[in-house]
């Protein structure tokens, strides 16, 4: 039905450090036909080589990012890096919900944590750990997207990130990492089964 309010219906939140793969995650959840459809988040942030508007962000400016502050229409929102906005709109909660689908969000610590007080039991918030930060450091270096400087940045936010992750509902460690896939396949399965909640 659409125009209904959904808070009644069931989200995925997917947080972790950067570089713990977390999008490696949600990309393996996205292809295992169990209903869900990533939620695209607005950012002030320039868009990178390579993304498209409206696929890995709706790209807008301070501004107007401020405007939608302003009038109500976000979800949740986090300036994650400085002078950088980024939020979830609740009308892609909404298109989602009349997609049929279950949204599954990609969302800094404190945004999942945010997210997770609204929804209650009808979120599942997941947090993704790496095996240890000099593990998080070779992922990262393989990677090879960061300059050092921005590698020692994420590094070091890494260490706070970290101190979330009780607060979660599951703590997946991403060491091995087909091992890592099926855990959170059966997570989520699991609580997506779960008519009582
Ligand atoms: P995030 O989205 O959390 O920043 P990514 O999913 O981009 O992290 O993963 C960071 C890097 O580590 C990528 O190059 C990815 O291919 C690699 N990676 C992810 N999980 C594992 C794993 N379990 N073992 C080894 N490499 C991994
Ligand atoms: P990126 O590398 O895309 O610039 O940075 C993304 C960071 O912002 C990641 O930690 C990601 O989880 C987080 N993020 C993306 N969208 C949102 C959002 O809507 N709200 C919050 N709180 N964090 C977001």
């Amino acid at each position: 039905m659409k125009g209904r309010v959904h808070r009644n219906d069931k989200i995925i939140i997917v947080s972790a450090p950067s570089g713990a793969g977390k999008s490696t995650v949600v990309k393996h959840l996205l292809a295992a036909g169990l209903g869900l459809e990533f939620s695209i988040s607005a950012t002030s942030r320039k868009m990178r080589e390579g993304e498209v508007n409206g696929r890995e962000y709706y790209f807008i400016s301070a501004d107007e990012f401020r405007d939608k502050i302003k009038e109500g229409e976000l979800l949740e929102w986090q300036e994650v890096y400085q002078g950088s906005y980024y939020g979830t709109l609740n009308s892609e909660v909404q298109r989602i919900h009349d997609n049929g689908n279950i949204p599954i969000f990609d969302l800094d610590v404190v945004g999942g944590l945010n997210v997770k007080k609204i929804y209650g039991n009808k979120a599942l918030a997941l947090f993704i750990k790496p095996p240890s930060i000099e593990v998080l450091e070779q992922r990262l270096r393989s990677r090879k997207s960061d300059s050092e400087e921005n590698l020692r940045k994420r590094l070091d936010k890494a260490a706070w990130e970290l101190e979330f992750a009780p607060r979660f509902d599951k703590v997946l460690v991403n060491g091995v990492l087909e091992v890592a896939l099926k855990n959170a396949e059966e997570v989520v399965k699991e609580f997506l089964n779960n008519k009582g909640k």
